[in-house]
Formats: structure tokens, C-alpha cells, sequence
């Protein structure tokens, strides 16, 4: 698949580190080492067929649990809620529909965008999310507010949109998120790009790791800045004894640290695979774990057995209150709350201090 110069997915980590683009292009696009690079294709898979399936019903205007084509249930099921929810919104507002439009901002920024819906007055862009993991919302969401760059480009000559409203529909979250700008607001925002690419097309780019950024860069694991970051900052002024201010100092770290871990883990492992040699390990092959065949559940159904072979298990308390609703007096009866254990957070946390629990710290450490 071809990619934009500045995909806008990739706009959160582009924006905050601009030398990412340089360094993505020198990693092969066939040698993704990142930490997510497995996790990720096999999420993407699947995302591309819950697409496919959703772009076919949209313009055909048939259900997805009809169509024809090799798709899980469960996926129709997710893909028939997306298009009610689409057709509901057209019918409502009296929308022209674009599904699966490429629209082009500049050659080096363009975007596919899943549906968009035109009417004299509004631009809305729909972004359909098939992952189950992170909920994703649409205000300040860099990836929408590239593709509505790329929309009012296109179209802002001949429409004379008021407002546009990005919407997330993440029916795997249950989680339907809107956001609303005005053709100024993403003016502005394409004011901030130009400056992102021009610093990125500069001599010197600036590298900005962290988690967040550096989580889907292809260049996760072998970033010299990306290690640097993760392993500066803290220096032993005791040889023997580390202080709680220098406590202070690593605990912010830890996240930068682990998901760096998990990066040069990945990297190391696909750059043996490969066949290049990391000095002082070697390649072996893995213990295999044993799971059910696809067909294990209906056969052991039949089992004179069966009955100790399965079992029933309460659904945990969050999915029952759906169900139930949050206010049932069921869970007043029948639910308890074990004890707390203290937690250390970040002083800008909103919870209240525990004064006594620092106060038995402070005496410990003095
Ligand atoms: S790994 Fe992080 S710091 Fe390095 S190029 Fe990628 S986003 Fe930037």
C-alpha cells in the first residue's frame, strides 16, 4: 500500500518528533522490529476486513450481516452498528456520502478517509475504529484534523461548511466520540503542520522521544535518543543507598524505561531471526503452548464428562452493571470492597493524600 510522506495517522508522532520521518524511511519497510510491529499487523488484518466489509455495505446499502464474503459474526455484527449509525446521520441531515474518498491536502500529505458526509452546511468525517484496545477520542485528535485539512481543501471551494465534526465510532468500546471546529480552527492546525514539515525537511531535525510518540515508530529499538532518554537522569550520589528524591527521579521514568525494554526485546529478537547475530545470545526454538483445536468445544460438548470439562462463571461486576443497570440494589447486597492498599501517584493526581501513610515513609526514611 502506498503511503503519504506525512501519513496522518502516524500526525501525533510526526508533529512531536520530527526527525521520526527521516528515521522511519531508513528502517526497510519489511524489517518493522518495533515492539508492536506483530501485535500490530494482526490487528490491522483484521481491521482491513472489518473495512472492506463496512466500505461494500455503505455503497451497496446492504446489511452487514447479509453480506456475502468471508467475515466472522461477531465483526458483522460491529460493521451492521457502524452502518445504522452512518445511514441514521445521512438520512437525518440530508448528507451527500463519500466512502473510502482519498482526499489529497499536498503530495506529501493525503489520507483515505472512511466516510464523509457533505451538506450545505457541515463537513462531517467518520472515522471507524475496529480496535478493541485504547479508546480513541476525536477532540484534538491529529489524525481527523489532517484528514479535515485534506477535506476542506478539496471541498471548501464549492462548499461553505460552517462547522466540521469529526466523529470515532469504536463499536468494540462501545465508544462513539465527536468533536466539532470551524473551518478557521483547522487553518490554524494547518499552520502548525506546515511548521512540522519544514522542521522536518530541515538539516537538523529534533528528536522527541517518548512513550507515547515512539510507540508505533518504526524506529522503536534502535533510536540512540530513545535510549538516551530512557536510561539519563539519574545519577548515584550515595554509592550505597538510594534516596527518596532520587526515587523521585526514576518512578516518572518507568513507563519510557519498560516500553523501551519491550522495543530492543522485539528488535533483538527479529534482527536474530533475520540472521544477524546479537554477540552473546542465539536463536533457539521457543516452548509452543497447547490450546484447543477450533473444533475441541463442539466435540467435548458430547463428553460423558462434559459437565466437569466446562464451566459457569459470573461475568465480573462492571459488564453486570450494563446489564442491570448501575443503580440495582443487587450490587449493594451483594458486592464488597476488599481493602484498598496505599498506591503512589503523581502529586498532580486528583485523589487525597494519605497523610499518615507519608508521614510513617518520611519517619522510615529519617
Ligand atoms: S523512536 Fe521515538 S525518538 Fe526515535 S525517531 Fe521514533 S519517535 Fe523519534
Amino acid at each position: 500500500m502506498q503511503h503519504a510522506y506525512l501519513s496522518p495517522s502516524a500526525a501525533d508522532r510526526w508533529m512531536a518528533c520530527h526527525a521520526s520521518v527521516g528515521m522511519c524511511k531508513k528502517i526497510k519497510a519489511d524489517d518493522d522490529g518495533s515492539a508492536y510491529a506483530n501485535e500490530g499487523s494482526a490487528y490491522a488484518n483484521e481491521g482491513s476486513k472489518a473495512h472492506i466489509l463496512a466500505a461494500r455495505c455503505l455503497i451497496k446499502h446492504c446489511d452487514a450481516t447479509s453480506a456475502g464474503g468471508d467475515f466472522p459474526d461477531d465483526m458483522r455484527e460491529y460493521v451492521q452498528q457502524y452502518l445504522e449509525y452512518v445511514w441514521k446521520l445521512r438520512t437525518s441531515g440530508h448528507f451527500k456520502m463519500l466512502v473510502e474518498r482519498r482526499i489529497i491536502y499536498s503530495a506529501e500529505l493525503w489520507g483515505t478517509a472512511d466516510c464523509i458526509l457533505i451538506n450545505d452546511e457541515e463537513l462531517v468525517i467518520i472515522d471507524f475504529k475496529y480496535g478493541q484496545g485504547l479508546i480513541v477520542e476525536a477532540h484534538e485528535n491529529k489524525q481527523m484534523l489532517c484528514y479535515a485539512m485534506c477535506a476542506l481543501r478539496e471541498f471548501e471551494q464549492v462548499w461553505d461548511f460552517k462547522t466540521i465534526r469529526f466523529i470515532i465510532f469504536q463499536p468494540r468500546r462501545e465508544h462513539i466520540s465527536e468533536a466539532f471546529y470551524t473551518p478557521e480552527d483547522i487553518h490554524i492546525f494547518a499552520q502548525q503542520v506546515k511548521t512540522a514539515l519544514d522542521a522536518i525537511k530541515s538539516d537538523n531535525p529534533q528528536f522527541s522521544p517518548s512513550v507515547e510518540t515512539c510507540r508505533f515508530c518504526k524506529a522503536s529499538g534502535v533510536c540512540k535518543p530513545q535510549a538516551e532518554k530512557a536510561l539519563s537522569g539519574y545519577t548515584a550520589e550515595e554509592p550505597n543507598l538510594i534516596t527518596p528524591e532520587q526515587i523521585g527521579i526514576i518512578l516518572p521514568k518507568l513507563g519510557q524505561i519498560t516500553s523501551w525494554i519491550k522495543s530492543i526485546k522485539e528488535r533483538a529478537l527479529k534482527t536474530a531471526i533475520n540472521g544477524i547475530r546479537i554477540p552473546g545470545f542465539k536463536l533457539v526454538e521457543g516452548r509452543g503452548r497447547s490450546q484447543w483445536a477450533h473444533h475441541a468445544e463442539a466435540e467435548l460438548e458430547k463428553h460423558p464428562r462434559a459437565e466437569d470439562l466446562f464451566e459457569r462463571k459470573l461475568i465480573g461486576i462492571t459488564a453486570a452493571k450494563k446489564i442491570l443497570g448501575g443503580k440495582n440494589e443487587i450490587f449493594e447486597q451483594l458486592t464488597t470492597k476488599s481493602d484498598a492498599a496505599p498506591a503512589l501517584v503523581p502529586e498532580d493526581d486528583k485523589r487525597h493524600e494519605l497523610n499518615g501513610v507519608s508521614a510513617a515513609l518520611n519517619e522510615f526514611y529519617n
